[in-house]
């Protein structure tokens, strides 16, 4: 028998995650060498990680014949002071991707629905379909997410809500009240998830943590492959009530995540000027890529994040043009977004490369 005769339908009927296109992929396929590539396509901090991170894991290293320590005690204990919260009320997971994973395991059943905005983050629909639940979809209003709308379409049906806040395609924000009269609007039966994978980048972060004091079923997201440059380490982690943050313990592998990254991740939140540097270089960044869209006549969405939403007229062409010319962008047809592209914010020298290229690109498109 074909395994595909075997394999539970939900999977035939999953849908792709397409990821930014790796660096050396492009490479082989142009015959060029990869060095002359930029990535702008994933969200990845250009400036790579703190020093101090990889020389923690580089030491982790020479211990890798050993398990990790799978209840991620040191880090739990490092983020419990950097939060002000126990450190009973974290999760870490293989990225933040995994603390979603394990949201499902926990909670989302055949049949439950799960409300987002759209366009959102496909791992939150991914994820509803993998668990046999139905995605409940809100589209955005002005690109941002619309919380009343989001909030009406709960039903009785409903177990969990996700707002990514900045939202990621489109690095917008909702504001601190916004986002906790929204929560605390939602009935005691829905569990809330905050995804705040980009909050470092805001120059006010909110802060949801009175929604947990108050014993609200909330879970905030946070990740390390962004403002912390470690995306190829997979780590993330998630905070909550203590009750909540257990459950979601319960159901993780038991060594989920490997020690390297936990001692980068660490590392990390002790060099705060790292940290700092990279929030104010963004923000740099974030402007003169604007200020590069206006002079282009283009549209762009104003970002708390590290990324812009341009509108290019037709992002697939643009995004194999750039792509020829060794730059890669992320195209958002999946997102329903086809006439944009996603830019993440580089150093500034990939930013002036980025708006050079696209200058030349247009000229030759507006005379052709
Ligand atoms: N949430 C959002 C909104 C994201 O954009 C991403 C990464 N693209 C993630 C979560 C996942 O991050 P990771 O699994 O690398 O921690």
């Amino acid at each position: 028998m074909k395994p595909s005769s075997l394999v539970k339908p939900s999977v035939l009927s999953q849908p792709v995650y397409e990821p930014g296109r790796p660096i050396e992929d492009v490479a082989r396929e142009l015959g060029i060498d990869p060095a002359g590539i930029v990535k702008l396509a994933s969200n990845e901090n250009p400036f790579g990680a703190s020093p101090r991170a990889i020389a923690a894991a580089r030491t982790a290293l020479e211990r890798g014949q050993l398990y990790p320590d799978g209840a991620c005690f040191s880090l739990r204990q490092k983020l419990a002071q950097v939060h002000g919260l126990g450190a009973d009320q974290f999760v870490v997971g293989n990225g933040s991707n995994e603390i979603i994973e394990l949201i499902g395991h926990a909670f989302i059943g055949p049949d439950d629905e799960v409300v987002m905005g759209r366009p959102e983050f496909v791992v939150y629909s991914l994820v509803t379909h993998l668990f046999g639940a139905r995605a409940v979809e809100v589209p955005l209003v002005r690109f941002r997410n619309d919380l009343g709308a989001l909030a009406r379409a709960v039903t009785k049906g409903t177990k969990v809500v996700f707002v990514a806040s900045p939202n990621n395609p489109t690095g917008t924000a909702n504001t601190e009240a916004e986002l906790l009269g929204f929560a605390r609007s939602l009935p005691e039966s829905v569990i809330c998830v905050v995804d705040e994978a980009y909050t470092e980048f805001q120059e006010s972060p909110p802060d949801l943590r009175p929604l947990i004091r108050e014993g609200r079923n909330v879970i905030c997201l946070r990740t390390f492959s962004k403002i912390y440059g470690l995306a190829s380490l997979r780590i993330g982690y998630g905070y909550a009530g203590a009750e909540m943050a257990g459950l979601l313990n319960r159901v993780r592998q038991p060594f989920n995540v490997n020690a390297i990254a936990q001692a980068a991740a660490l590392a990390a939140l002790d060099d705060i000027e790292f940290t700092e540097k990279c929030a104010r270089e963004n923000r740099a960044g974030l402007r003169r890529l604007e200020e590069g869209f206006r002079g282009l006549g283009l549209e762009f969405v104003p970002s708390s994040a590290n990324f812009v939403l341009v509108k290019v007229g037709d992002g697939a062409s643009l995004f194999a043009a750039l792509q020829g010319r060794g730059m890669i962008v992320r195209p958002l047809k999946s997102y329903d977004l086809p006439e944009w592209v996603r830019v993440t914010v580089g150093t500034a020298e990939q930013n002036e490369r980025l708006l050079r290229e696209l200058a030349a690109i247009l000229k030759a498109q507006r005379r052709g």
